[in-house]
């Protein structure tokens, strides 16, 4: 029944934590954070997935713009770990937005499922992300020939659990609620912005977090999904 799937990218498809743990550590060896007093590359990666992931957190329930993140994110780690971010002349943001999207890792069977799915359905990406590196993530990973349209915030004028934006996403996609699914790990932007307009949904949660309303399948890894459709 299901014609049009909708995938979410980050967290979903492409593996985010490994992908931003690399640049974390190619950061804290090229500017020497150990000499200004990070205790490891680890340390400081743990940190940074904390506060990245709060502040997407607050951009998905529109506390904060887009520009918020980049300015705050690392001054954050560095006041959680204790260190004057004054010491470290670079501007780690910038690097780090030069190196994340050149990532390439995707999570475990990704690109096995992708591969099934194509030529049965219609694949979409609908993702809060900036637009231009959400591209080049793709083309990293070698993902992008499987997706037909990338909505991303900025083209949808909307967010994510807007229900705006899985309407916009339909629209351009010439497809209904009833012939469309959403797949995505984030329960609040994801599922439950997608069951706003009547999509069933897919949870993406291999951490098996326990929600109240449920979405239509709830799965731990990728050959569930293959099982299903
Ligand atoms: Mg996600």
């Amino acid at each position: 029944m299901y014609k049009h799937l909708f995938f979410d990218l980050d967290h979903t498809l492409w593996d985010f934590d490994r992908n931003s743990s690399e640049c974390i550590t190619e950061l804290f060896d090229t500017f020497g954070l150990a000499d200004a007093g990070v205790a490891s590359a680890d340390e400081f990666s743990r940190h940074f997935i904390t506060i990245n992931r709060k502040l997407w957190g607050d951009y998905d329930k529109n506390l904060i713009e887009h520009s918020y993140i980049r300015q705050h994110r690392f001054p954050m780690v560095f006041q959680a770990l204790g260190i004057d971010a004054s010491v470290i002349g670079a501007d780690l943001n910038a690097e780090y937005l030069k190196l994340l999207p050149c990532k390439s890792h995707l999570l475990d069977s990704a690109l096995e499922l992708l591969d099934y799915l194509q030529g049965r359905y219609t694949l979409h990406i609908i993702t809060n992300g900036f637009a231009e590196i959400q591209a080049t993530k793709m083309d990293s990973a070698g993902i992008s020939h499987y997706f037909t349209n990338v909505i991303t915030s900025e083209t949808a004028n909307a967010k994510k659990p807007d229900p705006l934006v899985f309407t916009y996403a339909m629209q351009i996609s010439g497809t209904t609620a009833a012939e469309s699914l959403m797949i995505g790990d984030n329960y609040e932007a994801d599922i439950l912005g997608a069951k706003s307009v009547n999509l069933d949904t897919v949870f993406y949660n291999p951490l098996a977090i326990v929600v109240d309303d449920k979405p239509t399948y709830d799965i731990r890894h990728w050959k569930e999904l293959m099982a299903i459709l």
